[in-house]
């Protein structure tokens, strides 16, 4: 009787403690809201030109608007972060799909997670050298086998035998990727490797938009749709000169990704070992989760107290609870978008002082 009591009184505890983990007032916000990134490293208006500036605002304000309309149409969150993620992934600007940087050996391996916040399902990809669309790969590890994680040629394989695009070495080539692996290496002094034989003619002048930050980047999607389901996408082709099969966070659950309903959706960039080491962040919405911190006070956390302490650097997005949208970066950038219903037009920032 006395035990049966007690554990009637646990459980009234444990309950009452899991609705104070996100309270009800918390949990409205905006009918839907979105927030997307580019990448963050040093990344000053002294490296880039007003039109080089104007071009990434404007292609950051695409990706937001389009994922907005999404949202407002009704479409679910998971759908709509693999659907903007594969935007960006297609655009050369950024270092994820089209446009990813080289490894040492002048080769692209794109890495990619996807988390949908409903159900804490999960999938991600490394080592992707053929799947146009690695997020739509993850995707596809998340929805249709019964694993977390696949890599290498197997993972191609499993996106091709599903039938996902796959592409040649040359359509992930871009001149200012190329050109910014061999001013890598010449700075170790290493030699680079020679043009390979299937990159396209060379088409004149590198255009590097941010020329001081060719070593990386990532893009990542975090969104809560109508129905209050979340979810997050990220995307790389990792570190310029990357050697050894080397994979960062960006497909690591809980380090360069996380969504939970209710209460988070993050996507990370920055020195990936750093966010491994860190949980960056599954950590962020454990402070959201236990300790009701609010996103923008727990992405601090980590992001200028922890991470800065171990001498890492870059920045999240975060959603929280109730769908408001921050930022932490502790570099000089980071591209970065947020919309929510009710704006009439998609917020856009790139510098840290924004
Ligand atoms: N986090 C990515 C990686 O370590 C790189 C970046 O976001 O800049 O692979």
């Amino acid at each position: 009787m006395m035990r049966g009591l007690a554990i009637a009184a646990l459980l009234m505890m444990a309950l009452a403690s899991a609705c104070q983990h996100v309270p009800a007032e918390r949990a409205q916000g905006p009918a839907w809201s979105l927030a997307l990134h580019g990448g963050a490293g040093v990344i000053e208006r002294a490296s880039m030109t007003s039109d080089q500036e104007a071009d990434y605002r404007a292609a950051l304000a695409a990706a937001a608007a389009h994922g907005g309309d999404m949202l407002a149409r009704g479409v679910s969150a998971i759908d709509v972060v693999e659907a903007v993620a594969r935007l960006m992934e297609d655009d050369p600007r950024f270092n994820a799909g089209r446009g990813a940087v080289f490894t040492a050996e002048g080769r692209n391996e794109l890495d990619a997670s996807i988390m949908n916040g409903a159900t804490l399902e999960a999938g991600a990809v490394a080592g992707l050298t053929a799947t146009r669309n690695p997020i739509s790969a993850a995707r596809a590890v998340m929805d249709r086998s019964p694993h977390v994680m696949l890599s290498g040629p197997g993972a191609d394989a499993f996106a091709a035998s599903l039938g996902l695009d796959q592409v040649g070495p040359d359509y992930f080539f871009t001149e200012h990727r190329w050109a910014a692996l061999e001013r890598a290496l010449r700075a170790q002094g290493a030699t680079p490797p020679p043009r390979p034989a299937w990159a396209p003619a060379p088409d004149g002048a590198p255009q590097s938009p941010a020329a001081d930050e060719p070593s990386r980047g990532t893009i990542g999607v975090v969104a809560r749709d109508q129905d209050g389901d979340m979810a997050a996408a990220t995307s790389t082709g990792g570190l310029s000169g990357k050697r050894w099969g080397r994979v960062g966070d960006a497909p690591i659950i809980g380090a360069g990704v996380y969504a939970q309903n209710g209460v988070c959706a993050i996507s990370a960039t920055g020195a990936g070992e750093y966010f491994i080491r860190l949980a960056i962040a599954r950590s962020i919405c454990a402070l959201i989760e236990f300790t009701n911190a609010s996103a923008q006070s727990a992405a601090d956390a980590l992001i200028q107290e922890r991470l800065a302490a171990l001498g890492g650097t870059g920045g999240v997005i975060v959603l929280g609870p109730d769908g408001e949208a921050a930022f932490s970066l502790n570099t000089p950038g980071m591209y970065r978008a947020s919309f929510a219903a009710g704006e009439d037009a998609p917020t856009v920032a790139i510098f840290a002082d924004e």
